[in-house]
């Protein structure tokens, strides 16, 4: 006996990476945080929080936070949408475009989520796996005439990005809407926006946890014309985005060059640690994230990540299709990344 929903009693739920203990002492490299503080103009507009703005609602429209994303992305400031992380997005667009039995399209292995909001609304999720090298597999996601089509790029767990032509031609050939998650997309080398201005069937998505290093806030936005977006304004939750966020989210997002210096090391550090990864002889796919998806020499995926949680060094593990002999190593700082290669040399006797 349930009283849950028949497709609530029948899902897994989404499982996010695991978080240690608060002091705990651990290099945490599992679920792709950026190693360096926030903006310091950020943690200013934050100390800045007076009582009013807590014992008052907030803005509803997120207009100041909307204002400064418009300006920077050059794009008018109803094309831009506020969530609570861009989780709250991708809810809020579950719930505006799909009901029960509607396709919902992405490739895989992708974001877990996707599927999650799927289940939750009843729709029919159509997976389409990804080849050895995540090409993205268009004609298939095509094919799948879903109401919703995914592609995150930079994908996780890849860490493979897509060019705008080929998102484009797909954006042309789906019949509902392509929704482009750029959550780490201040790690590559391009980026989709400009979909958004020549398509009105291509959503956006950004989030402020990984290239401003605001996991803990929860802020995220999407951008597309303001008739897409019109179907999440009814949707969201009236407050969905609170005082704290909307301030310091603002402040963070207009310090553009501390987010670029901050991905910059971020960058270097990531060919360095490819580097070292190969040296050891593991595959490790070209990033354009502050991740790294990586194949052990030995494809023993699972035993490195036990052998390494024993030492307190955090790496994802997922224990799904075409992933099971793989690990996903967000970037750290090169010292977090070296006690992450030396700890590896010694799982493979490298090391006494
Ligand atoms: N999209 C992708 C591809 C992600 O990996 C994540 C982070 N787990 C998100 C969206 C959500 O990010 P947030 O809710 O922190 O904005």
């Amino acid at each position: 006996m349930t009283y849950f929903r028949e497709n609530i009693e029948r899902m897994a739920g989404y499982v996010p990476g695991e978080q240690p203990a608060a002091g705990a002492k651990v290099v945490k490299l599992n679920t792709n945080e950026n190693p360096y503080p926030p903006s310091p103009k950020a943690l200013e507009a934050l100390r800045a929080i007076g009582e009013d703005a807590l014992r008052r609602y907030p803005d509803p429209l997120a207009t100041r936070f909307r204002a400064v994303v418009a300006e920077v992305l050059g794009v008018p400031v109803d094309w831009i949408i506020a969530g609570n992380g861009s989780d709250e997005v991708l809810t809020m667009i579950l719930q505006a475009f799909v009901g029960p039995g509607d396709a919902v399209a992405y490739p895989m292995p992708t974001y877990v989520l996707y599927r999650t909001l799927t289940e939750i609304q009843e729709g029919r999720c159509v997976e389409v796996p990804f080849d050895e090298e995540y090409r993205l597999p268009a004609e298939e996601l095509a094919a799948a005439r879903a109401k919703l089509t995914f592609v995150a790029s930079p994908n996780s767990p890849s860490g493979t990005a897509y060019g705008l032509k080929e998102l484009e031609e797909l954006a042309g050939r789906v019949p509902g809407v392509l929704v482009v998650d750029e959550a780490y997309v201040d790690f590559a080398d391009a980026t989709a926006l400009d979909l958004v201005r020549r398509r009105d069937n291509v959503l956006v998505l950004r989030t402020l946890s990984k290239g401003y290093s605001l996991a803990g806030l929860r802020l995220g936005f999407g951008a597309g014309q303001p008739s897409l977006l019109e179907g999440l304004w009814k949707v969201k939750d009236s407050y969905n985005v609170d005082a704290i966020e909307l301030a310091v989210g603002a402040a963070a997002f207009a310090d553009q060059a501390y987010k670029i210096a901050n991905a910059e090391k971020v960058k270097a550090s990531r060919a360095k640690l490819a580097g070292e990864l190969e040296a050891l002889g593991y595959r490790v796919w070209p990033s354009q994230s502050n991740f790294l998806l990586a194949r052990p020499p030995a494809g023993d995926a699972g035993r490195i990540y036990l052998a390494l949680k024993a030492e307190g060094i955090f790496v994802r593990y997922f224990q799904q299709p075409a992933l099971e002999d793989k690990l996903r190593i967000t970037v750290g700082t090169d010292e977090q990344n070296g006690v992450l290669v030396r700890a590896l040399e010694q799982v493979q006797g490298l090391r006494q």
